[in-house]
């Protein structure tokens, strides 16, 4: 079993900021695989050329282009568009294993949609983020527009139904929750109530 946190669930869960915390908290390293699929879309590339990426190329996008330019609904849209095609979800699931390599056995927090299904089926923790659908539109409303977007709720929920059907309903690596995993409900929860959560169900299975 690896040394390996596996965080999934859909966009606006609050996944993102839970995991950021829980690996400073453990002092794991984390990667937030959303942001590989946003640096491909970014990219705009074709399939073909996707495909010849090197993972160097994907990295420099993550590490060179502001957070605020990957972020935005229409590149979180057209990631998820992306993120349909196989051969893609091949090459990101191995550079996300080859990633875990390099940190010689150091633990790793990883958030996505499919890193306890399919990247990391023998994580150590699995944990499911989720929250209602107009709790998530309202946080991820608030978020784009600290971003400068002007979008309105309406857009925003729409825009997460979308993405919620394409990531639940892709044939490859869809986004679901089985009996592996642990459920975390952060609807009626403060961030901080949701953190403890996942670092009492972290710290049982680091026993
Ligand atoms: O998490 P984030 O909203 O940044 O992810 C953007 C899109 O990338 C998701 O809607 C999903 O389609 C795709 N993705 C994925 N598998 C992952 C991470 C993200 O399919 N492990």
């Amino acid at each position: 079993m690896k040394r390996v946190i596996a965080i999934d669930g859909p966009a606006g869960s609050g996944k993102g900021t839970l995991a950021r915390k829980l690996a400073s908290h453990f002092g794991f390293m984390y990667l937030d695989t959303g942001k590989l699929y946003r640096a491909v879309a970014y990219l705009n590339k074709s399939i073909n050329e996707t495909l010849n990426l090197a993972a160097r190329e994907i990295f420099d996008v993550i590490t060179n282009i502001p957070d605020s330019d990957l972020r935005t609904a229409e590149i979180g849209q057209r990631a998820s568009e992306i993120a349909k095609n196989t051969e893609i979800r091949s090459k990101m699931t191995k550079i996300q294993r080859d990633f875990a390599e390099l940190q010689n056995g150091h633990g790793f927090v990883l958030d996505g949609r499919d890193i306890g299904t399919v990247v990391f089926p023998d994580a150590m923790c699995k944990l499911f983020i989720t929250a209602d659908l107009k709790i998530r539109a309202e946080r991820r409303l608030q978020d784009l527009r600290k971003n400068g977007e002007k979008i309105t709720y309406d857009e925003v929920l729409n825009q997460l139904a979308n993405r919620d059907y394409q990531d639940t309903h892709r044939e490859i690596a869809p986004l679901r929750c089985d009996e592996t995993y642990t459920l975390i409900d952060t609807t009626s929860k403060t961030e901080e109530e949701s953190f403890q959560e996942c670092v009492t169900e972290i710290s049982k299975k680091m026993l």
